[in-house]
């Protein structure tokens, strides 16, 4: 680029930084994603720092958030509030400690404080004499709103210090931390949102973080006060009448005070650890109760903070390692129903492909038609795409800043895509169905399904092969594959003997699978192949659990309600119960065979676990088997009654949100792997190479 080029260039980021500051700090309404905006400050930053002659003193660079609203009395920080440097990998982390090790000495001895990084907003709160005297928002650094009657609402912002341990109540003192929303609060608040709207448009908010801002910065208190947003305390700003020397003292002081400090800080000396740190957070991220979007790492000592000093809005003596990021937005270019096994209409939305943590995502989900209409999400939107712990992304609302008029709002269409039937949504359910049992659609879904690896695990028969025996009408249901034979191959391209005799053994031998496999291949709602292994070895028998009340299925560890009443019902449907006959006449071994005796006495015995995501080195059924090899139950969800959770990776959060409420101790795989003794584990994984299969969505 030339000279001129490059100014234009700066001039046309900063007008745009400027303006998304607008829009993030002032209206909590950003219009790009995080990882969007960061690109583009970075690209901004790379080129000043190119030409330093172009650096100006209005620079986005140069200053922290965006100036304060009109709406708020204006404070001004007695010291700046500061942004954070970002470290995107174990490199940034590695050059950022270089350069701090580079300006002390390389002879000073350096500790480091970790602190996860909460997605909120920042807060300075100043108390006299012990009582809460000024709360603000960090403005742009200097001058900040003033907030503080909507502060005195949250509930865990101490209104007077309660000093403990005999910690001295200093004359003034500025704590400064995060509001921030925790995500199972952030869920209720939106669903409460769209059941308020009533079919209207709904004000959801797209995060935990932009929930939590919008929820502080009203100009009525009393919606502050309704919303569920609580404080962590994370350092000291001035203070008047104690010294404070280090970060860590700072910390426990701020504890000793009566404020909520993160349980999870630490003092590390060895920057080897402070990288495992981070990289352990980064994995952990979906466990958390909160949205946590990197680390912080902070030089411990104060002096040596002071020595360090600051850059422009950065402090030199800390810095931010960032999490990939999760949300993204792009253009929704359609919507398409795809027709589920249980004839659930899923809407799906296609989009212009975004790269989303790593991952081109052009697939999410949109759930169900109240989903749609609520957010208002119209083709050709910009909307918000996240992808979390689960595996399916999902849109989270639309850009309503972004229109251009030409977005077209969307319905569920009134007849099933796959075969025509008029759908129906029966009162108070937020799914539509198509109700045509013979549904080709369904069929195909439902084959796919109990081929599947965890199924009956049939090699050699995926969708497209379910369709093409679908369309020629050789298939009605599941029980008809084990009637296909040679000729049903006739005319099907690429079939030649070899490969018909072996897909034709692979059928047969499918008869032959463990119950626990012939129950999870039925696809009933809400049971997963964790759940299929309890009740096959509680009833050893198609027909008895067939027969079980739904009184009975709820007396089983492990299964709520909801469950036992889908079990039930779904055995009492003629259909199936025609089916269940079907499977026998063709061979399907409906009995359990060998029943591995659970140990009576192992270490596991009378504890129950539960599992949510996926192991390294063992698929559920492995691990279930593990457990109850050990003398252990495994419950499908978490409860006063569990005694453990194993967690694996992208496990659902919920799980481990719960269990962490409950104060119930999560074990990783190694652990679990310690608790039942690792000979056992040996013999296991010789027994099993099976891959882990997800578990079906309750669509009740
Ligand atoms: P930052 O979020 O990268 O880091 C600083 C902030 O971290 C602090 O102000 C504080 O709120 C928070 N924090 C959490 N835990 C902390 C801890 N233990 N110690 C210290 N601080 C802690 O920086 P920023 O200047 O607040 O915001 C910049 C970020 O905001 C950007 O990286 C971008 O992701 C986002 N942003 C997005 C838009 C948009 O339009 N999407 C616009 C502006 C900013």
């Amino acid at each position: 680029m030339t000279s001129p080029e490059i100014l234009d260039r700066i001039t046309i980021l900063r007008d745009a930084i400027r303006s998304h500051n607008y829009r993030y700090y002032v209206l909590d309404d950003p219009s790009v994603s995080d990882a969007e905006y960061d690109a583009l400050m970075r690209e901004l930053r790379e080129l000043e720092v190119a030409h330093p002659e172009l650096v100006t003193l209005d620079s986005p660079t140069q200053r922290v958030g965006a100036a304060p609203s009109e709406r708020f009395a204006k404070v001004r920080h007695r010291e700046p509030m500061l942004s954070l440097g970002n470290a995107f990998d174990e490199a940034d982390l590695r050059a950022w400690r270089d350069r701090v090790v580079k300006l002390l000495g390389a002879d000073t001895p350096v500790a480091y404080v970790v602190e996860p990084k909460i997605d909120g907003l920042a807060m300075s709160i100043a108390y006299e004499q012990g009582r809460l005297a000024v709360a603000a928002t960090r403005g742009d650094g200097t001058i900040g709103e003033d907030v503080t009657a909507n502060v005195r609402t949250v509930k865990s912002v101490p209104l007077v210090l309660r000093p403990d341990q005999g910690a001295e109540v200093p004359r003034r003192i500025e704590v400064r931390g995060e509001i921030y929303m925790r995500i199972a609060d952030f869920e209720r608040l939106n669903a409460q949102q769209v059941a308020q709207a009533a079919g209207s448009v709904a004000r959801v908010f797209a995060n935990p973080r932009n929930a939590a801002a919008g929820s502080l910065r009203q100009l009525d208190p009393r919606i502050t006060a309704s919303r569920p947003l609580r404080f962590f305390a994370y350092a000291v700003g001035p203070v008047e009448g104690v010294t404070l020397r280090s970060q860590w003292q700072a910390l426990n002081y701020l504890r000793a005070l009566g404020f909520p400090v993160n349980p999870d800080v630490r003092r590390l000396e060895d920057f080897d650890e402070v990288v495992a740190y981070c990289l352990e957070w980064m994995s952990r991220r979906d466990t958390l109760a909160y949205e946590a979007d990197g680390v912080v790492i902070k030089v411990d000592s104060f002096a040596q903070q002071q020595e360090l000093g600051v850059v422009a809005r950065d402090p030199r003596w800390a810095i931010a390692f960032k999490f990939p990021a999760r949300e993204a937005t792009t253009t929704l270019r359609d919507i398409v129903v795809n027709v589920g096994r249980t004839g659930k209409l899923n809407p799906n939305a296609l989009l212009e492909p975004v790269n989303l943590g790593g991952v081109t995502v052009s697939n999410a989900t949109l759930h169900n038609e109240d989903y749609i209409v609520s957010r208002d999400i119209r083709i050709g939107d910009r909307v918000t795409v996240k992808r979390a712990g689960d595996v399916i992304p999902q849109v989270i609302g639309p850009i309503v800043s972004a229109r251009t008029g030409a977005e077209q709002p969307w319905r569920m269409p009134a007849t099933c895509p796959a075969c025509g039937t008029a759908v129906v949504r029966y009162a108070g359910e937020a799914d539509t169905y198509c109700p045509n049992r013979h549904c080709p659609e369904q069929i195909v879904r439902s084959v796919e399904h109990w081929v599947s690896q965890g199924a009956m695990d049939i090699v050699g028969l995926g969708e497209r092969q379910a369709r093409q025996f679908v369309e020629r009408g050789f298939i009605q249901d599941v029980a008809d594959l084990y009637t296909l034979t040679v000729e049903s191959f006739a005319g099907m391209e690429g079939y030649g003997t070899k490969r018909v005799q072996n897909l034709l053994a692979a059928i047969q031998a499918s008869k032959q699978r463990p119950l626990s496999r012939l129950i999870f291949a039925l696809g009933i709602a809400g049971v997963g192949s964790t759940l299929a292994t309890t009740l096959a070895q509680h009833f050893g028998s198609l027909e008895t659990l067939a027969a079980a009340s739904a009184a009975e299925l709820e007396s089983i560890e492990g299964i709520g309600p909801q469950v036992a009443q889908s079990i039930e019902a779904f055995f009492a449907e003629p259909e199936h119960r025609a089916l269940i006959a079907k499977l026998k006449q063709v061979g399907v071994q409906t009995e359990q065979q060998q029943i591995a005796r659970p140990t009576a006495s192992g270490p596991l015995k009378d504890k129950t676990l539960v599992v949510t995501g996926t192991l390294a080195n063992m698929t559920r059924e492995q691990v279930s088997e593990l457990i109850q090899q050990a003398g252990g139950k495994v419950g499908g969800s978490v409860s006063k009654k569990t005694d453990y959770l194993v967690v694996g990776a992208d496990p659902g959060g919920s799980k481990t949100s719960k269990a962490q409420q409950l104060g119930i101790p999560i074990l990783d795989e190694t652990a679990l792997l310690k608790l039942v003794g690792e000979s056992a584990v040996a013999a296991n994984a010789a027994e099993h190479d099976r891959q882990e299969v997800d578990q079906p969505a309750l669509e009740l």
